[in-house]
């Protein structure tokens, strides 16, 4: 057995074969007029969307063909060979940044009016969540829907959209109460052909055949059944959703690698110079055993972490170090390969100079590396640990039967050396008892209903006594808990922060 079969089977192979045979057919032949127009035609969509390309993970009754993740693998793979970042990624946010959150949280409606359409390719969709003045601040968002009579009315901006020109929908990412913080985020279906949307198309430095718009919202109509889920439950919809998407970039990114190099160890071969082929030069050559190396290896750990995504793990900390390593590897692919080309890979007429320019934003889009080692580092350094409960013991658990015998277990969990210079004011609101926990330089201070002062608090934390329990016991996976609004957390980085700064129940 090979190492890859591992991961796909003989059907994989035989649908890789066939939607590398179609996007050789209907794609490559016109990827360099579609590079220059900034545009894939909508045909070409449709086409995609009649192969079922759209469709692999959807279920049956939508038009999907409901396979397994690694058909999405593969299809993600093949899209990123085609040396066209901008068609891949339109892809892309199809089928696993913006359709996912209508399959998931959709009502019926949304899914007959958008997803349907969506798995056929007759609507194209795309994710509203970056503002100007908000991008890895998610919280911070400034977008407000507020409900008027059957509307949510609609004011403010979104920027850097992907599909936002030529596409149909955006899953837009804004609050409809702005005063609650992350619990106010809502996640709302937006017909991008409503009255009082402007577009504006932006022009970038790659992903050239993909539309990137930056929208402004003037009183724009959105009805109140084009809401996903609930209100206020937005922030942990993205959250959940936001792990496929970083999946995406980190398949795309390893399938680029894979298809640069190729392409680079072809030319070596071809290309003399001191009267042999620049492949014999040892320098040469050791570069490519390097670059090798390490795309197989990020490989399969992204193919591991796509495994556990097909078993329905909750990868956090696996998809960030994914994206991270894939897509800066894609970025040393690009620099090192284009080197192997001379003078040549400086030209528009090698392919390595496109993808020299569509690597560049893999480390920034969909979360930049940055925020992926903030997330990585506090998993590590913080013990902050998303799948904590689901491996808790279950013979601790009756000991633990309301809110104040966990509360009372707080000092003697108190990491205080790691606290010494931390400041958190955390309020926690249960049904039957509210706690203020104060942390004032590795010191802990915890106040009850009786005495509480809860002014200018760092953090909210809102749930039920039960939630509460259920999560401290191991019953419900906390990241579940955040996800279905059970715990609604104004500031997550702050509770985060506080988390860290206790040892397990
Ligand atoms: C071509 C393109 C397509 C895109 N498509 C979409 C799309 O379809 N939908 C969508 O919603 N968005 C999209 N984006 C937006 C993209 O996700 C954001 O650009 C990205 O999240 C970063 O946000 P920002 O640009 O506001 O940078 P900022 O958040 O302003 O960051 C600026 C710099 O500061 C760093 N930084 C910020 N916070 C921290 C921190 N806490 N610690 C350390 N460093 C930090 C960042 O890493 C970065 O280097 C797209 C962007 C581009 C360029």
């Amino acid at each position: 057995m090979s190492a890859l079969s591992y991961y796909f089977n003989e059907d994989h192979e035989t649908f890789r074969k066939s939607i590398k045979d179609f996007l050789e057919k209907e794609a490559t032949p016109h990827i360099d007029q579609w590079e220059q127009e900034g545009k894939i035609p909508r045909e070409f969509w449709k086409k995609f969307g009649e192969m079922g390309y759209f469709g692999l993970a959807y279920p049956e009754e939508y038009g999907g063909s409901n396979l397994d993740f690694f058909y999405t693998v593969v299809m993600l793979e093949e899209v990123s060979k085609v040396f066209s970042g901008g068609l891949a990624i339109t892809a892309a946010v199809q089928t696993c940044m913006s359709t996912p959150y209508i399959l998931h949280h959709g009502s019926d409606y949304l899914k007959e009016e958008f997803m349907r359409p969506a798995i056929a390719g007759d609507k194209i969709g795309c994710i509203g969540i970056t503002e100007p003045g908000a991008g890895s601040d998610v919280q911070n968002i400034q977008t407000k829907a507020i409900k008027e009579g059957d509307n949510y009315v609609v004011n403010g901006s979104k920027t850097f959209i992907t599909n936002g020109i030529y596409g149909h929908f955006v899953i837009l990412v804004c609050k409809t109460n702005p005063s609650a913080g992350a619990a106010g985020v809502s996640l709302l279906v937006l017909d991008l052909n409503s009255e009082g949307i402007t577009k504006n198309k932006l022009k970038k430095l790659g992903w050239h055949a993909s539309d990137t718009a930056e929208l402004h919202f003037d009183n724009v109509k959105i009805p109140t059944k084009n809401l996903l889920g609930e209100e206020g439950k937005g922030f942990y919809y993205l959250m959940g959703g936001l792990q496929l998407e970083r999946l995406a970039g980190s398949i795309m990114g390893y399938s680029a690698c894979e298809g640069m190099l190729d392409y680079g160890i072809k030319y070596m071969s071809e290309r003399e110079a001191f009267g042999r082929p620049i492949n014999k030069f040892q320098v040469l050559r050791h570069r490519v055993a390097q670059l090798a190396a390490e795309i197989e290896a990020t490989k399969f750990y992204v193919l591991q972490t796509c495994r556990m995504h097909n078993e329905k793990k909750y990868a956090v900390k696996e998809s960030s170090i994914s994206k991270l390593l894939a897509s800066e590897l894609a970025d040393k692919t690009a620099y090192q390969v284009l080197q192997f080309f001379g003078g040549y890979g400086y030209m528009e007429d090698y392919k390595i100079a496109r993808a020299f320019r569509d690597s560049r934003i893999g480390t920034i889009g969909g979360g930049t590396s940055e925020i992926m080692r903030e997330i990585i580092a506090k998993m590590v350094i913080e013990d902050t640990n998303y799948d904590r409960a689901t491996s808790n013991n279950a013979k601790e658990q009756p000991i633990y039967d309301s809110v104040d015998s966990i509360f009372s277990t707080l000092p003697s969990r108190f990491k205080a050396d790691k606290a010494k210079d931390k400041n958190l004011k955390m309020l926690f609101k249960f049904d039957s008892i509210n706690y203020l926990v104060v942390i004032n330089n590795g010191n802990l201070e915890i106040q009850s209903n009786s005495n509480l002062d809860a002014t200018s608090v760092d953090c909210i934390v809102e749930t039920d006594d039960q939630t509460y329990i259920a999560v401290k016991t191991g019953k419900i996976n906390p990241q579940e808990a955040f996800m279905t609004g059970k715990i609604k957390v104004s500031e997550l980085m702050k509770m985060m922060e506080f988390g860290g700064l206790f040892k397990k129940l």
